[in-house]
Parts: C-alpha cells; structure tokens; sequence
C-alpha cells in the first residue's frame, strides 16, 4: 500500500528483497578487512571482486574497469577532477541539464583555471551533438554528458558525442546515475571512457556507486589511501555495499524490477488520466525518454504547495531533483519554460512497485489537491 503511493523512484528506490538479504548477511558476518591477508580478509575481497565481475558484466566492461565509490556524487566528482588534477588550463565541455555533482565540480574547477562550456538543451530537453561539437577547442580534455536527464526522463545522445570525442581524441564522461535500470547501459555500445552509476537508484543501499574506467584511461584519483582498488580509490572497501550492487545487477538482469514496456504503459495510462481531469496540463521534455519519468506542469499550481498536500495523503512525488532544496528547476530552465510554468511542474517516477490501482489514487489525489476550477481560473 505504502509501496504503490511512492512515485519519487528517480530519486531513490527501496532495496530488493534478495539484495537486502545479501547485503545483510555481509553485514552481519562479513567484517574482515578486504585488504587483510587472513581468511576473513581474503573472503570478502573475494565478494568484492564477485560484485564487480557482475557490475562489469551487466555494463558489458571488464572487471578491471570497475572501481567502487560512495556514491553518484563521488563518482562524478572523481572523473571530472581526476582529469583536471594538477592542471591550470585546459577546458570542459559539459551540459547546462547535468546534475549538480557535474555543475558543482565544474564552478570548483573554474576556480582552478580550467574553462568550462555549459551546451544548452532545445526545447525537448536534449542537447544535440552538433553543438558539443562546436563548443570543442584544441585544448579541451574532457566532455561530460549525462545518458538521461534526472528531472524530465530526456535521453542524451552520448553514442554520438562518444563518436565525436573518439574522432577528435577527447575523453567522455557519462554520469548514467539517472539511466540505471531503466535504460540499457553497455559501455561498449556507448564508447565513453568513464560512467558514473550510484547503488541507490538499482535498489540498494544508499552509500554506494561505481565509477567505470575504461583500460589506458589515465584517471588520477580523487580519494588517497593505503593502496585500495589498486591505488585508484583508497579507503576500507565497502563489503556489503558492492555486494549489494553486484546482487542488484543480476536482479536487472533476471527482469526483476518491471519492464520498460510496463512502465511506459503505466505512465501514459498516468499522463491520460491526468490530462483527462486537467486539461491545461503540459508535458516537460519530448522525444526518447526514461521509461518511468513522467514531467508535468498543472498551470497556475504551487508544486512546493502540491508535493506537500500530497505528503499529507500519503503520496510521494517530487518537484524537481530530491536535492534542488525548492529552488527553480536549472533543467527546465535551461530548457526555456518559464519560471511560472517550471514551478508548477511535478516529476512523478514510476519503479518495480509502481501499480495501476496507485495510478489511479494518485490522479484522485491530484485531483482533490488541486481543484480543477483553481487550475481553469489561473489560465
Ligand atoms: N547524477 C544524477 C543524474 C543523479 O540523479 C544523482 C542522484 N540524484 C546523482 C548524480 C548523485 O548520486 P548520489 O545520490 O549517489 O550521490
């Protein structure tokens, strides 16, 4: 009951069952240090290295290319600095729709001497490789673009920026954390040399993420230690947490977490509905998308005001990122909807408990919440 009023998957998701159990039983009976050479230290190295063989099979990469963070965050902060260490110029060409780990890293970089060029989105909320092409430079290092966005579901092109920056010999970053489980990641097909995914978006626990390497990548790191993860990412690994990641991928893929064609009918089945009681209600974002993400703005609501009387029905739905702390969307900013209309825009995201019986009490709840005449009067 309480799972199917839960429409806030995209930024986070509960833990699967037999991820929770094998995660618990680490944390129960797993204390060895992966780095000791005792019996209980080379057993959890050895579910460590379980873990990223099955990361890496689900990415179609190599074991070898798979190194654990504490997060999406970590990880993006790691391939963006980790690239830009040492340096006092240079430029990176990244997106104005990235999530706040990539743009703060960037302002943080700026301050370093490194120049940054932000490509816009259009109107569809994608941003177009022709533009990342034309933002290039001689002496730009890195491009960084997410596979989709967070707030509107929008994919981004990253197999063709990947094609470009492989052409003129520049190195791509792609933070995946939004695509996780809801579109195909193969890092073969993409051609990134580095991905950002994050544990708590595949139904596990939250503190932990990976990033990916591709081999002959030289990535300085971020986090300095006793030599953990080959010298690349120091700090005592978290057993139960890669464990917990690695459970999720074979979860993925055994399709235990709904299919896209299940999520794209729930969430037009949502659309419909809601477009049925408000009929000035209008979509964020348009083309290829994010099977589960469904943007909308009811014209002349208060979304802050709306999150808040659905809190108080039981219902969870966001107003943009879990973290925009009700500051206006920088996404759908960047995408030219006004401020009015991005302030009355809910992100409603749909996952593996998501129901049509949930379905229909949220368009009831909506409804009630947000009396259509106050919707008609406004417009
Ligand atoms: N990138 C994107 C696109 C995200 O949606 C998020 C999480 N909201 C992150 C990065 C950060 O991941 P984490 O929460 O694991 O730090």
């Amino acid at each position: 009951m309480r799972d199917e009023l839960y429409f806030d998957y995209n930024a986070s998701t509960p833990i699967d069952e037999l991820v929770l159990e094998e995660a618990l039983a680490w944390m129960r009976g797993g204390h060895g240090n992966a780095s000791s050479p005792h019996p209980e230290g080379v057993r959890a190295a050895g579910a460590i290295q379980q873990a990223r063989e099955r990361v890496a099979t689900g990415l179609n990469a190599k074991a070898s290319e798979i190194f654990f963070t504490s997060g999406g965050t970590e990880s993006n902060n790691w391939a963006l600095q980790g690239s830009a260490r040492g340096l006092r110029s240079g430029h990176i060409v990244s997106t104005a729709i990235e999530h706040k780990s990539v743009l703060s890293t960037l302002k943080e970089l700026e301050r370093q001497g490194i120049e940054c060029s932000l490509v816009a989105p259009d109107s569809s909320g994608a941003v177009r490789a022709e533009d990342i092409a034309s933002a290039l430079r001689k002496d730009t290092l890195l491009v960084s673009v997410m596979a989709a966005n967070n707030e509107t579901g929008v994919l981004q092109p990253v197999e063709a920026i990947a094609a470009l920056c492989r052409s003129r010999g520049v190195r791509f970053h792609v933070d995946a954390v939004a695509a996780l489980g809801k579109h195909e990641l193969d890092v073969g097909a993409i051609g990134c040399d580095l991905l950002s995914l994050s544990s708590h978006k595949l139904y596990s626990p939250k503190g932990s993420g990976v990033l990916f390497v591709r081999d002959g990548t030289a990535l300085q790191p971020l986090i300095f230690g006793c030599g953990q993860q080959g010298g690349m990412r120091g700090g005592t690994e978290n057993t139960a947490g890669a464990v917990a990641f690695g459970r999720a991928f074979e979860r993925l893929r055994e399709g235990a977490f709904g299919s896209p064609a299940k999520f794209v009918g729930l969430r037009e089945q949502l659309f419909g509905r809601l477009k049925e009681k408000f009929p000035g209600l209008e979509r964020n974002g348009s083309g290829p998308c994010l099977s589960n993400t469904l943007n909308v703005a009811f014209p002349g609501a208060d979304a802050p005001q709306l999150v808040a009387s659905l809190g108080a029905r039981g219902f969870s739905v966001s107003a943009g990122a879990a973290a925009s702390c009700g500051t206006m969307s920088h996404v759908l900013a960047a995408m030219g909807i006004s401020e009015r209309r991005a302030r009355a825009s809910l992100r409603l995201s749909l996952g593996a408990h998501s129901t049509l019986a949930g379905i229909t009490k949220l368009a009831e709840a909506l409804e009630a919440s947000l009396p259509v005449s106050q919707i008609a009067h406004s417009r």
